[in-house]
């Protein structure tokens, strides 16, 4: 059995807490590769060594001095390298990176320093073949993720190895320059390495427990959610909900391989499955609630609306010509209502307005702002009845009104828009009904 493992920045902030992964690591003989990040906050006001490092290639390329910037990031690899007990140097590595910022070496080169050390640091640690990611992880001459040839260079590469550790958040092109993924990119790293060997799973190790079932800054130590399905959490995660980088679930989700999420500071906690299906019941009617403030919506009335042919699509028009995307199109008989979010939208509403009134020629359109989102996610709700009343009761009980209300045809999610300033009411109220009443 082959388990990929990927560790975040606060699990890998610290001699101590480095001692905690590789201890992780070390249990399971199947924990074969392993995709570190870089050194993340060691407390709330720390900084993350991937935003010291672009701030000292910041200075490199307006020719400043950086020599006190890099220094601090040496100090704590070497705090880490110390605290572990290692008899390796950073003062070589060190030495080039100095000489690759003086010539300009990029943003994306500075950046991938800090997976690039970690992983050094934990090889020799585990005392396993480091592998760097600009070896097996390639770009396309567009800057896109090459999938196809990557793939192949991992399956070679890793080909008879027992093990190994591979940095996450970069790759290079075909020419070698280094180029990393968008922020909190190790987790892809984890992903891709996982598809390419068709590993049986992958973990994903954090610092919480998993997915929780609503954001614990509005519902006080909330439930943790057992397993979760792709497309469940593809709908949390637009919603706000994040724990894993969106893009990480592609290269898994196309071998079949299941993600769980685990806490690095307490292994004995089960975490999060992230499946493609399963017979599995979820513990509540619901997976998850998120959501999000500030968006608009723009109701546009037009008597007979529903008997003109085209009358959306001129509508959409308006907002596509001014590179607005929309988020739901609710629509009554008369009228149709476009939500958008709100700071995309400010600056160029008359502009929209009037492009409406030229295309579409509505009787009336009415902007509203200030609105947040929900969505109530759930691959239980389609077996179950009730479920959208329930959740109107609850609201009604908690004197939320309800602006807006759109279940997809899947079953799998209700949307409602409430008013910003009824947003954590909101989602109390619906924890509360499904989860807090059920436990
Ligand atoms: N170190 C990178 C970042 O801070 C990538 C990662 O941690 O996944 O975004």
């Amino acid at each position: 059995m082959i388990k990929v493992v990927k560790f975040g920045g606060s699990s890998l902030a610290s001699a101590e807490q480095f001692k905690k992964a590789c201890a992780i690591i070390n249990m399971e003989e199947a924990r074969r590769f392993v995709v570190p990040s870089a050194p993340g906050k060691r407390d709330s006001s720390d900084t993350k060594v991937t935003d010291m490092l672009y701030q000292a290639y910041e200075l490199a390329a307006n020719d400043q001095p950086f020599n006190d910037a890099l220094k601090a990031i040496k100090t704590r690899y070497d705090e880490i390298i110390y605290g572990l007990g290692l008899e390796i140097s950073l003062d070589y590595e060190f030495k080039k990176i100095a000489e690759n910022f003086k010539v300009k070496a990029g943003k994306d080169y500075a950046a991938s320093r800090g997976e690039y050390l970690n992983g050094r640091i934990m090889a020799a640690y585990l005392n396993r073949e480091f592998i760097d990611a600009a070896e097996v992880i390639r770009f396309d001459d567009d800057g896109l993720y090459d999938a196809r040839v990557t793939e192949k260079l991992m399956r070679k590469r890793l080909e008879g190895l027992d093990g190994a550790v591979i940095p996450g958040f970069y790759g290079a092109f075909a020419d070698g320059r280094v180029k990393t993924f968008s922020r909190g990119g190790s987790d892809i790293t984890g992903s891709i390495v996982a598809g390419a060997i068709k590993a049986e799973v992958y973990e994903n190790w954090t610092d919480v427990s998993g997915f929780m079932v609503a954001d614990p800054r509005i519902i006080d130590n909330p439930e943790t959610i057992d397993t979760i399905t792709y497309k469940e959490l593809r709908e949390l995660a637009y919603m706000g909900a994040s724990v894993l980088h969106e893009e990480a679930i592609f290269p898994v989700r196309k071998e079949g391989i299941p993600i769980n999420i685990r806490n690095t500071n307490a292994p004995e906690d089960k975490g999060t499955w992230i499946v493609e299906s399963t017979a599995q019941k979820p513990r509540f009617t619901i997976t998850g609630i998120a959501g999000k403030k500030g968006f608009c919506s723009v109701n546009i009335e037009k008597e007979l609306m529903n008997s003109e042919i085209g009358f959306g699509r001129k509508v959409l028009q308006a907002f596509e010509d001014y590179g607005i995307s929309f988020e739901h199109v609710p629509s009554g008989i008369d009228t149709m209502t476009v939500f958008v979010h709100q700071d995309h939208f400010m600056d160029k509403e008359q502009k929209v307005v009037s492009a409406i009134h030229r295309l579409a020629e509505p009787d009336s359109i009415e902007i509203e702002s200030d609105l947040a989102l929900i969505a109530v996610v759930g691959r239980g709700m389609k077996s179950t009845r009730g479920t959208a009343g329930r959740i109107f009761s609850a609201l009604a009980h908690s004197n939320v009104n309800v602006k807006m209300i759109d279940q997809g045809s899947s079953e799998l999610n209700i949307i409602i828009g409430v008013q910003n300033q009824d947003f954590e009411t909101a989602i109390k109220a619906i924890y509360d009904i499904f989860v807090m009443a059920n436990l």
